[in-house]
């Protein structure tokens, strides 16, 4: 029954029992996590022969991995994800772990430096990025940081909200655009091959304009079924700006995810570029871990198979939060949420104006959920209402009472606007 069909008595009688269900709630005691999308040990277990398989030859393309050197990273390893990531091999870089360290590297560079094709330093001038919402909150970070001026546009299933974007492209002050394309923080959307065709071929008022394309979740599939991400590069070769796009990926959600391998691809002037700043910060990336990671993951085809055991361990998870959603909530109409095909997060939109309200609930029964407005720029989300879901790092008995906890919240919350109205 919908909150709104109900009559005065049905809601001061439905918020008593959910006031009772949140009791009950802070009686069982729990201390819980769902905040961050990081895997699970079991998950980390999968990896556990990188750290126990010697690595065998030692030098690799005529370098020594044990030395100094070798900036671009080892071949071997950026021939497996090259084809991964349907890049040419000479145009991806391998590098340390966390490809957010490259990507706040390449937008520091731009600022100090500017970048192939612009004309000055961005720090000279305003800079602006649009940032498609609800999206990565460390992508944001960055630009808050760098006193970056964030403009949110919305996230839609295929892509960003492009009327939004095209009208703010007239803008010279806007040089970039954040974009997750495949299996998206925090909503699992798949940018489509003509939203990334309308990308690449975009009018811009700035002629350095980069589109941030973090391919975090490029093989992070949660069902049989595969979604191929749209050819950046490809497309905006063809669209006449071969500069535009910059492409990132690592291993973190496939090996380790704090010692994995991070990678870059962009247009030779672009690796060019970001090789002639990195060899100011590093003498070459750590080549041990990537031989370790090219021997272990041996080809393609290993890493999709390393994958698929992944997905085991992660679907049922994923099963058990949509379940509890649609089991809890679904009856009352208080919330909306998305069923991704891929990537680590379900994303919850409950009642306008009460998310802030169901994370302090959940803080207040021992269940640590994101903030809530973390998925906006300046974390704020306008309508309050959106609440990022991780259900990768718990135990499944653990999600559960996580879930049924966060559905309790969800519908005291709801239920306390309704009778307050
Ligand atoms: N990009 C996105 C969209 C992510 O969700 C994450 C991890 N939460 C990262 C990047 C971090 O990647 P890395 O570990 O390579 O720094």
């Amino acid at each position: 029954m919908t909150l709104d069909s109900l009559s005065r008595d049905q809601l001061d009688a439905f918020l008593a029992e959910q006031q009772q269900a949140y009791a009950d709630l802070q009686q069982a005691g729990l201390k819980l996590d769902i905040t961050r999308g990081k895997p699970s040990s079991d998950q980390l277990d999968l990896s556990e022969g990188l750290l126990t398989t010697p690595v065998e030859a030692h030098v690799s393309g005529g370098v020594d991995v044990r030395n100094y050197g070798g900036g671009t990273g080892l071949t071997e390893l950026r021939e497996i994800f090259a084809e991964l990531l349907g890049v040419p091999v000479g145009q991806l870089l391998a590098g340390n772990n966390a490809s957010l360290s490259m990507m706040h590297d390449s937008i520091v560079f731009a600022m100090l430096h500017g970048v192939p094709g612009g004309s000055a330093p961005w720090k000279d001038g305003p800079v602006k990025f649009l940032a498609p919402a609800p999206g990565y909150d460390r992508h944001f970070a960055i630009c808050e940081h760098l006193g970056i001026e964030m403009i949110p546009v919305e996230m839609r299933e295929d892509g960003p909200d492009m009327e939004a974007v095209r009208a703010h492209v007239a803008d010279p002050a806007v040089k970039g655009i954040w974009i997750v394309p495949t299996y998206s923080n925090p909503t699992g959307a798949v940018v489509s091959e003509q939203v990334a065709a309308e990308l690449a071929s975009l009018e811009t008022a700035a002629d350095d304009f980069r589109i941030y394309w973090d391919n975090a979740y490029a093989v992070h599939d949660l069902t049989e079924e595969h979604a191929k991400s749209a050819d950046i590069l490809g497309l905006c070769s063809a669209a006449g700006h071969p500069d535009r796009p910059l492409m990132f990926a690592s291993t973190s959600k496939i090996t380790l995810a704090g010692s994995g391998v991070s990678f870059l691809a962009g247009s030779p002037d672009n690796i060019a570029w970001y090789l002639s700043h990195t060899a100011i910060r590093t003498i070459g990336p750590d080549k041990v871990n990537q031989l370790r990671h090219a021997q272990f993951l041996g080809s393609p085809q290993g890493v999709l198979d390393l994958m698929a055991r992944h997905r085991e361990i992660l679907a049922p998870k994923f099963d058990t939060v949509l379940r509890i959603l649609s089991e809890r909530l679904g009856p009352h109409e208080v919330a909306t949420w998305t069923t991704p095909k891929g990537g680590y997060f379900v994303s919850l939109d409950v009642v306008d104006g009460t998310a802030s309200r169901v994370v302090q609930l959940a803080k207040e029964a021992g269940i640590s959920l994101t903030p809530a407005g973390a998925s906006f720029p300046y974390g704020k989300d306008p309508r309050d209402r959106n609440i990022r879901i991780a259900p990768s790092f718990p135990p499944l008995q653990e999600l559960t009472l996580a879930m049924e906890g966060l559905a309790t919240c969800v519908l005291l919350a709801a239920a306390e606007k309704a009778a307050s109205a």
